[in-house]
């Protein structure tokens, strides 16, 4: 059995037998596992293995136990797009990685499985702040981060009220998409909307710019028609004045089950008084994995993008 099988098995097997003894769900019962792991109650299969296979095994437990529950809350970002997210911070920060580490914030953290793909990444090369509201899924990117030993400080809490987080270098998100139900908050964005409840992905994208160093770079995962909402005007001016958006890079057909889900990634960049907007935006359509033929044609475009902007 590979290294990863073998954790999975071993995270499965001990969750399974909570599941059955302790009358809790597979998804609490891979937690207890994990905390057992942590505070040296069980043997740790992990022993010796990558960040990534860790990472990857504990990935397949919470996939099981979301199925299981089916709670519509509780989506992690599948590998696909965390790789595609990781590959395009490396780029954007290829030349400071050489001199030093660069912060992070992903301020709806989840699982960490999006955060901790990246950090995997560009290993010892950076660290991280996550901020979730669901307690099952941050205790989960606890643990994780912990196996993993990646440097991430997390807080439990509603992101979109006050967060003790210093300006960081990026944002990585995978946005909440839909309304945000506190309008006593969202008064303080100016991406509150005029009528009616305000987009908890806007609002989000207004928070992480606010917590973002000035000429930081953020990578988001937007619902695909993000600038087609009734909402999207006051989006759109809100970015003129606070941002300049380098790319919008679509996902491959048939990587969302349903159309309405259909997700793009989303490129800023804070602006800065010593730097410039882009020449041209990237815009630009991942086409499907595995034609190598034309995922080598994309990043080929995005290199000569690069040199160019
Ligand atoms: N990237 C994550 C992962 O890999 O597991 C998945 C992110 S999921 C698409 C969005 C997350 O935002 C959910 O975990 C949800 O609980 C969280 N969320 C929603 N509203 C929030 C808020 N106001 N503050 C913090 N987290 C929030």
């Amino acid at each position: 059995m590979e290294k990863l099988e073998q954790i999975f098995a071993f995270i499965n097997e001990k969750a399974e037998h909570y599941e059955q003894t302790n009358n809790l769900t597979y998804l609490e019962s891979v937690l207890n596992t994990l905390e057992d792991v942590l505070d040296h109650k069980n043997e740790w299969a992990g022993e010796g293995a990558s960040k990534e296979e860790i990472r990857k095994a504990i990935q397949l437990a919470i996939l099981k136990g979301m199925r299981k529950a089916s709670q519509p809350n509780h989506q992690m970002t599948p590998d696909t797009l965390g790789l595609l997210v990781g590959y395009f911070v490396e780029q954007f920060f290829e030349e400071k990685l050489k001199d030093s580490p660069i912060s992070i914030l992903d301020p709806a953290v989840g699982t960490g499985n999006l955060l901790i793909t990246v950090m995997n990444m560009l290993d010892g090369k950076t660290f991280a702040t996550g901020i979730e509201v669901d307690e099952t899924l941050i205790r989960l990117a606890a643990d994780t981060a912990e196996l993993t030993q990646q440097p991430i400080m997390l807080y439990h809490q509603d992101a979109l009220q006050k967060m003790l987080v210093d300006p960081v270098d990026a944002v990585v998100c995978d946005l909440p998409v839909g309304y945000y139900p506190n309008e006593e908050v969202a008064l303080d964005y100016e991406l509150c909307a005029s009528e009616g409840m305000s987009y908890a992905h806007h609002l989000f994208i207004e928070q992480s710019l606010n917590y973002a160093k000035e000429g930081a770079y953020l990578f988001f995962l937007v619902p695909s028609n993000l600038f087609e909402s009734e909402q999207s005007k006051d989006l759109h001016k809100y970015l003129k004045k606070h941002a300049w958006i380098q790319a919008v890079i679509q996902l491959p057909d048939g990587i969302f089950a349903n159309k309405v889900l259909e997700k793009s990634i989303l490129i800023l960049q804070k602006q800065s008084k010593d730097l410039r907007a882009p020449r041209e935006v990237l815009l630009a359509k991942v086409p499907n994995m595995s034609n190598k033929q034309a995922l080598a044609a994309f990043f080929d475009k995005v290199q000569v993008w690069k040199e160019e902007k």
